[in-house]
């Protein structure tokens, strides 16, 4: 026997473990909204103009629909860009379901392509300076986001961090006592600090799943892109967030319950306080001794390999 819904009384479709709840498609719909919304107020937002980048993945693409859906409650005025990565197929298909869908749903939208500010694609980049490719396309799109913000005055971009990626991000940085890791960053908000150019971020789905925003993108008949990006390797990261499923099975609120046991243990302990600098070519905030930031030092690098 299906089990009923906690709302409606109606069969679930949908069990939530650490909720302990199951729903049926309309009501979990509005479960993840409320979560967002219960995320976002508990952490004292109040709006503002905020920009999403939208690389069409469910993470992404399940923010878009669901800031769209709250923008009147949230008080926020969005704006989406998606940036166009020069990632062979992998990257139209992405921007073909970015096209459709935020012209269908009525949300604002620019596509930019990468090359304008870097001078090359990704893959291109890759072969050029030899390191990671998700390390150098994760600096080229923060650079990007934050500029397109920046020359617009958006106060805030809304990141779709998930509760699978920040826990284990924390968990990596236990078992390999990197403390400063613990120590920063991942906040639901971090406020901007236009002195040095850089914009605040909010990261509403921090307590919400990858399984959870792909079922909330499958029962709003939400499009995603369901192919692995080819750059994308085993990362080490993917290896820790395996332990998980035995976790989970154990204690079903596990990741929820560490990440919030980190924020709340941040709180307790001052922080340190970050150098930061304007960078000498591009103008935005760097912590590089040197005063170049990364995104500036990857293209001297591929300008040298021309
Ligand atoms: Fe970029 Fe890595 Fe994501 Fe591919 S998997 S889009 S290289 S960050
Ligand atoms: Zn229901
Ligand atoms: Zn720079």
């Amino acid at each position: 026997m299906p089990r009923k819904c906690i709302v409606c009384g109606k069969d679930s479709v949908v069990f939530i473990p650490y909720a302990r709840a199951a729903f049926c498609r309309e009501h979990f719909i509005s479960f993840y909204e409320r979560r967002i919304l219960k995320t976002l107020k508990k952490a004292k937002f109040d709006g503002g103009r905020v920009l999403v980048g939208v690389s069409g993945g469910k993470d992404s693409m399940a923010l878009i629909y669901a800031l769209n859906r709250l923008s009147g409650e949230l008080n926020i005025d969005i704006f989406t860009v998606h940036i166009d990565l020069g990632i062979y197929d992998y990257s139209k298909v992405s921007r073909e379901i970015v096209e459709n869908e935020m012209s269908r749903i009525g949300v604002k939208y620019e596509i930019v392509n990468v090359r304008d500010y870097l001078g090359v694609t990704i893959p291109e980049a890759v072969k050029k300076v030899r390191r990671p490719a998700c390390s150098v396309c994760g600096i080229v799109k923060r650079w990007i986001l934050n500029k397109i913000a920046y020359d617009n005055s958006y106060e805030y971009i809304a990141t779709g961090h998930n509760i699978d990626d920040v826990s284990t991000y924390f968990l990596k940085a236990l078992f390999t006592q990197r403390v400063e890791d613990l120590m920063r960053g991942h906040d639901i908000i971090t406020p901007p600090n236009l002195e040095y150019r850089m914009i605040g971020r909010i990261r509403p789905q921090v307590y919400l799943s990858e399984r959870e925003n792909q079922l909330y993108c499958i029962f709003n008949d939400i499009p995603f892109v369901k192919d692995v990006c080819p750059l994308a390797r085993g990362a080490l990261l993917h290896k820790y967030k395996r332990l998980w499923e035995d976790i989970l099975q154990l204690n079903p609120i596990a990741q929820i319950n560490l990440t919030k046991t980190i924020m709340k243990l941040r709180e307790k302990i001052p922080q340190e306080k970050v150098d930061l600098q304007k960078c000498k070519i591009c103008g935005f905030a760097t912590t590089s001794k040197d005063g170049i930031c990364a995104f500036c030092k990857l293209k001297l690098r591929i300008a040298e390999e021309r």
